[in-house]
């Protein structure tokens, strides 16, 4: 069965706008920075055989503030700098919409990736820079890696693991892939 990344995406992928201490999306395509180290994370975890999939909240487009059209051009942007298997969008404007269930830290846009593509949600890896990534990865029984960017909010859960940018979590999780040394004294029934 398959496995995927799920990755949100401002402040994992691409840069955010932080103000007062908090990250916010890119309003223009000219805004929309994509970090450097992004594609060569994303190519060692598909050669590793995970699909990768974006789970983003975007509820300005929800609250009318930004054009879904303008949130697809940036999509369209990241597909050609990085290969993507599939973007969740959420465009629920808060925690009460109606689309509420897609809407991280519920666990729907990772649900609904999971039922399309097959995914084993367990074998799973969900990574993020704020704690609704984290308690969304919770909530679909994934493996949690907070990206740590020294914002003002404060974690809600407490992730599995702790990385400085994609690249890092990405090299984490090959770690993780790595045989595990056999102990000595097993190794010598072995022989
Ligand atoms: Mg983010």
């Amino acid at each position: 069965m398959p496995r995927a990344v799920f990755l949100d995406r401002d402040g994992v992928l691409n840069a955010p706008l932080v103000r007062n201490g908090l990250p916010y999306p890119p309003q223009t395509l000219e805004e929309f920075q994509v970090y450097p180290e992004a594609s060569e994370a994303c190519t060692l975890l598909r050669k590793a055989g995970f699909l990768l999939v974006v789970a983003t909240n975007q509820p300005d487009v929800g609250r009318g503030t930004q054009r879904l059209e303008v949130v697809e051009q940036m999509h369209a942007l990241l597909t050609q700098r990085i290969p993507l298997d599939r973007i969740e969008i959420c465009t629920a404007a808060n925690d009460n919409s109606p689309d509420a269930e897609r809407r991280k830290p519920a666990p729907g846009m990772l649900l609904d990736a999971a039922r399309a593509l097959g995914l084993e949600l367990a074998l799973s890896y969900m990574i993020g820079d704020r704690w609704r990534d984290i308690d969304c990865g919770h909530a679909a029984g994934c493996t949690t890696i907070f990206i740590e960017r020294n914002y003002t909010e404060k974690l809600r859960q407490r992730p599995h693991h702790y990385a400085a940018d994609l690249l890092d979590a990405a090299r984490l999780i090959l770690s993780f892939e790595q045989p595990q040394p056999v102990p000595l004294a097993q190794a010598a029934h072995l022989l």
